[in-house]
């Protein structure tokens, strides 16, 4: 019987997302790794296979035995989550959104975080990296806040077949944003070398395979997308970012 981790319930079966077939061809054939669309939303609270997974991979990684007492940003703060966490009660929980809809939610630029160095235990920002113009000064701006060991969560699809991730000149309009990119307000499609942006900002850390960290949880019992890893990143203790700072000081990702 399928199992709702955010509900917290048995539920008689996943419910595929609603426009699975306008999915992008080009995505189709890359293969692309995000939502599992077959089994998309929960009957019963309506959360997303992204919101089921995340949750688990986070409890699975002990991030959320580490909420309580701690500072964290969640960037466009997925509700279901946001109920979530807010309930491990974070000492400090700042939800921000670069157009925040809900009065609770503060405006907040990625490329520009308005908080101090070493100042933030965590940084939630799923789903982020693919709409922003410049993803190395977001993660560098994430790297800088961040405290020492901290950690940034940064789930994103990407299409593992591509060696690199590409980009148009100029800001395609929807449509082709659509068909390039998968969602008309993507401005670029990540590849294999995602995780050099990272690494390239300082950051540790790695993608981290479904039945690694959750080799019990069968995908179609927890209604999540095995192929979708766990895009975790934390802040090496100080020596360590000097010397990932010497080894990479201009690293830029290469784009095709
Ligand atoms: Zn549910």
């Amino acid at each position: 019987m399928p199992y709702c981790c955010v509900c917290d319930q048995t539920v008689p079966a996943w419910l595929p997302h609603p426009h699975a077939e306008q999915r992008s061809p080009l995505m189709r054939l890359l293969d692309t790794v995000g939502s599992d669309l077959s089994m998309y939303l929960c009957p019963s609270c309506h959360c997303s296979d992204r919101d089921r997974h995340l949750w688990l991979y986070m409890n699975a990684a002990g991030i959320t035995a580490q909420l309580p007492g701690a500072t964290v940003l969640h960037m466009a703060p997925e509700p279901h989550l946001e109920r979530l966490i807010g309930a491990c009660q974070p000492a400090h929980y700042i939800r921000g959104d670069l157009h925040p809809t809900q009065a609770h939610h503060e405006r907040i630029n990625l490329e520009a975080l308005p908080f101090d160095d070493n100042s933030l235990d965590l940084v939630i920002c799923n789903h982020i990296l693919e709409h922003v113009y410049h993803p190395n000064k977001a993660l560098s701006e994430i790297h800088r806040a961040l405290k020492p060991g901290g950690i940034v969560v940064a789930q994103t699809p990407y299409a593992p077949c591509l060696k690199h991730t590409f980009e148009t000149k100029t800001v395609p309009d929807a449509q082709t944003a659509h068909l390039l990119f998968g969602q008309a307000d993507h401005v670029r499609l990540f590849g294999d070398d995602i995780v050099d942006y990272f690494h390239a900002a300082g950051l540790q850390g790695d993608l981290l395979k479904h039945e690694a960290l959750l080799p019990k949880v069968l995908p179609a019992d927890y209604g999540c997308n095995a192929r979708e890893p766990f895009f975790v990143f934390w802040k090496p203790a100080a020596a360590t970012a000097q010397s990932q700072a010497d080894k990479t000081p201009h690293a830029e990702p290469q784009h095709a």
